[in-house]
């Protein structure tokens, strides 16, 4: 079977690697960004720069977003240059951005009313996991729509799982996130505490990072703290709003996350430091510095 043509919508962090995977890859690629600026490197590269989105989705079988947020994704989907306006009947169309499941359901069916399969397709893994094709999918949708997918994203990811119906995808993410915005919180709180209460910082750490909380995650927050680089891999205002989303869904089915709540709290202050563009990882920046 030949290759679909694919157009990946944002090119920020992720987005750039999942583009660059597929041109490496052998996909013919076009893509969208805001700001076009971001697209020349990807142009040199073979991709074909658009300046819409509906003009990127007119060109392909395959459309695959990755952006901020809602509104992010309403603002390159809808409207009259937006990529429903421009895809074809029967094509594949991935929400891969992290959404509230409320819009990603709408999305759905504004998609569905156009003849196209539509997708929750949300991913863990960062921006070296996108541009060396080892991202998590997680897919919501028709198991049909799910088969389909399933060549081109086996390209960008070791894992790619159907979790369920429309929405299935965007809801375990926002689960895995709020999860690791809380873990973040605390830690950073953690560390504030152990200036505070004056313990020695670098034998604190080796305790910490050495016992049953040394998770993944804080690990990741330990290098970026050793190294004092806190440059985005996943940026501090998206954490923000994923675990925001994770707070609304969790409300709407009765399940209050009062662990989140808090932990909301400790990353808007970060992002009130003005570290929203900086890894999330700063998030001890934002408790420990005062
Ligand atoms: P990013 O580097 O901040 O890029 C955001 C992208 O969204 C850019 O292309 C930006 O365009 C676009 N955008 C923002 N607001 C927009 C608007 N109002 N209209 C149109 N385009 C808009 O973010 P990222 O790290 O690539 O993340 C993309 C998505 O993947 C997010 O939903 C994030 O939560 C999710 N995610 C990220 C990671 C990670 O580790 N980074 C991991 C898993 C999932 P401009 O360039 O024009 O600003």
């Amino acid at each position: 079977m030949s290759k679909p043509r694919v157009a990946v919508l944002g090119l920020g962090i992720m987005g750039t690697g999942v583009a660059s995977r597929l041109l490496s890859t052998g996909y013919e690629v076009s893509v969208y960004n805001r700001n076009r600026q971001k697209a020349m490197s990807l142009g040199d590269a073979g991709a074909f720069v658009a300046d819409t989105p509906r003009e990127v989705a007119a060109r392909s079988e395959f459309v695959i977003a990755m952006v901020a947020d809602d509104a992010a994704s309403r603002n390159v989907w809808l409207g009259e240059e937006g990529a429903l306006a421009g895809a074809k009947p029967g094509s594949l169309l991935l929400e891969s951005s992290t959404l509230s499941v409320g819009w990603v359901k709408e999305l759905h069916t504004e998609a569905s009313q156009k003849g196209c399969e539509f997708l929750d397709a949300p991913v863990t893994g960062t921006k070296p996991h996108a541009a060396s094709g080892e991202l998590f999918f997680m897919v919501g949708g028709s198991a049909e729509g799910f088969a389909r997918s399933r060549p081109v994203l086996s390209v960008l990811g070791r894992e790619v799982l159907h979790l369920g119906p429309i929405g299935s995808g965007a809801l375990i993410k926002l689960i895995n996130n709020f999860v690791c915005g809380v873990e973040a919180a605390a830690f950073a709180e953690a560390l504030a505490l152990v200036s505070a209460g004056g313990l020695d910082r670098e034998k604190s750490v080796a305790v910490l990072g050495n016992s049953a909380l040394a998770s993944p995650l804080i690990k990741r927050m330990l290098t970026s703290m050793a190294a004092n680089d806190f440059t985005p891999n996943f940026p501090l205002k998206l954490m923000t709003k994923d675990i925001g989303y994770a707070i609304k869904e969790a409300e709407s089915v009765g399940v209050p996350l009062r662990t989140a709540v808090p932990a909301a709290e400790v990353f808007r202050h970060a992002l009130g430091k003005g570290l929203g563009d900086e890894d999330f990882s700063a998030v001890i920046k934002g408790v420990v510095e005062k």
